[in-house]
């Protein structure tokens, strides 16, 4: 029996700028010419809605599949999770430099995270590989990369019925032709095979995704937040149920989250992007020797902004911050955070 192909798939980036669109463009030619490998594009994962053809078929890839795009990883892991896509994570090597010495401790803090999650759930046994295309503007690298977990990949595999509770959707077991021809619109091999319906346009959005391996459901997102973007599974789960009220820009519950597991993938500061590495136990207060703003300032600053742009009334921290905010010292988030989510703010 023929070996079981690894699915890559390259999910595009927002924007227009040509050395991404290059980039994507070259990768997916090269890959297309690997006999171990199948190629999807896919637009990008966070503006795609859960019935978007790239995102059914990323719901029916069945087993091991590596993903780019220009997210951070824990950011594409938990977009992905969001929409029913989940697995174990796949370690790549691939990473930023900055990232290498960190890669240690990340190790053990997901070790730890994962053992904290209130909702991560039980993964299907399949690994998820996601890759952050800022990381090279190098084809070799992602190709390099890609050829090793393709070696190092299981050949036994889940079936698609094991991970989606055998409810899978006819739709949900076809190839689709998911996103702009990758060979500057000339027809592939494969786009040939998939169903010729022209790319679904998306439109950016703007929502919080939630680190399951981090959150404990304290629900202080739910009490601060007064949009009703998030609410709560039938097991008091917490969840984002109306994500297209979340107001375009702001973060704020990103700030007030004591597990730092609130992420909004779009945003500039990369503490609120889900870049990995805390900086967790450095307790100097730089952000009073700087005179910076306290994350919870900033937040409640940021959600006023929103009320009263919606003629409400502006509240402060009169509602939705438990007494002891102001207090705590969180393990997670401390002034060198604030410090930094302050910094982010700051034209330069
Ligand atoms: S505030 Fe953070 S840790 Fe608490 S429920 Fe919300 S996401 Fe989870
Ligand atoms: S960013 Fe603002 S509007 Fe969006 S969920 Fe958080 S608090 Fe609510």
């Amino acid at each position: 029996m023929a070996a079981r192909k690894l699915t890559v798939v390259i999910s595009q980036s927002q924007s227009k700028n040509p050395q991404q669109k290059q980039l994507e463009q070259e990768l997916a030619a090269r890959l297309l010419m690997e006999a171990t490998i199948e190629v999807g594009v896919v637009p990008h994962l966070y503006d795609m809605h859960a019935d978007h053809t790239g995102m059914l078929f990323l719901k029916s890839i069945p087993g091991d599949f590596v993903v780019l795009s220009w997210l951070y990883p824990r950011a594409i892991r938990w977009t992905l999770h969001r929409q029913g896509i989940a697995g174990k994570e796949g370690q790549s090597l691939l990473i930023d430099d900055n990232d290498e010495k960190e890669q240690a401790e990340q190790e053990s803090a997901s070790e730890a995270n994962s053992q904290k999650g209130a909702g991560i759930g039980t993964l299907p046994n399949r690994f998820l590989y996601c890759i952050d295309l800022k990381v090279s503007s190098e084809v070799d690298d992602y190709i390099e990369e890609i050829k090793r977990i393709a070696q190092e990949q299981a050949v036994e595999t889940v079936e698609l019925t094991d991970w989606n509770n055998g409810n899978s959707k006819p739709e949900q077991t076809q190839q689709y032709l998911l996103a702009e021809d990758p060979q500057n619109g000339q027809d592939s091999q494969s786009s040939k095979e998939k169903n010729q319906t022209p790319p679904e346009p998306v439109k950016r959005r703007w929502y919080p995704v939630i680190d399951y391996a981090r959150c404990t459901n304290c629900l202080e997102c739910i009490d601060f937040c007064l949009f009703g973007v998030y609410g709560v599974s039938g097991q008091d789960l917490i969840l984002v149920e109306t994500q297209d009220n979340c107001k375009k820009g702001c973060p704020a519950c990103s700030r007030v989250c004591p597990e730092n597991a609130i992420l909004f993938p779009g945003h500039k500061s990369s503490a609120i992007a889900g870049a990995e590495g805390e900086i967790a136990g450095f307790k100097i207060d730089l952000s009073k020797l700087f005179g910076a703003e306290s994350s919870i300032d900033l937040a409640v600053k940021e959600r006023d902004r929103e009320l009263v742009a919606e003629g409400r009334t502006a509240v402060g921290k009169n509602i939705g911050l438990p007494k002891r905010r102001d207090k705590q010292t969180s393990s997670s988030r401390n002034h060198l955070d604030d410090l930094i989510d302050s910094l982010d703010e700051m034209p330069l």
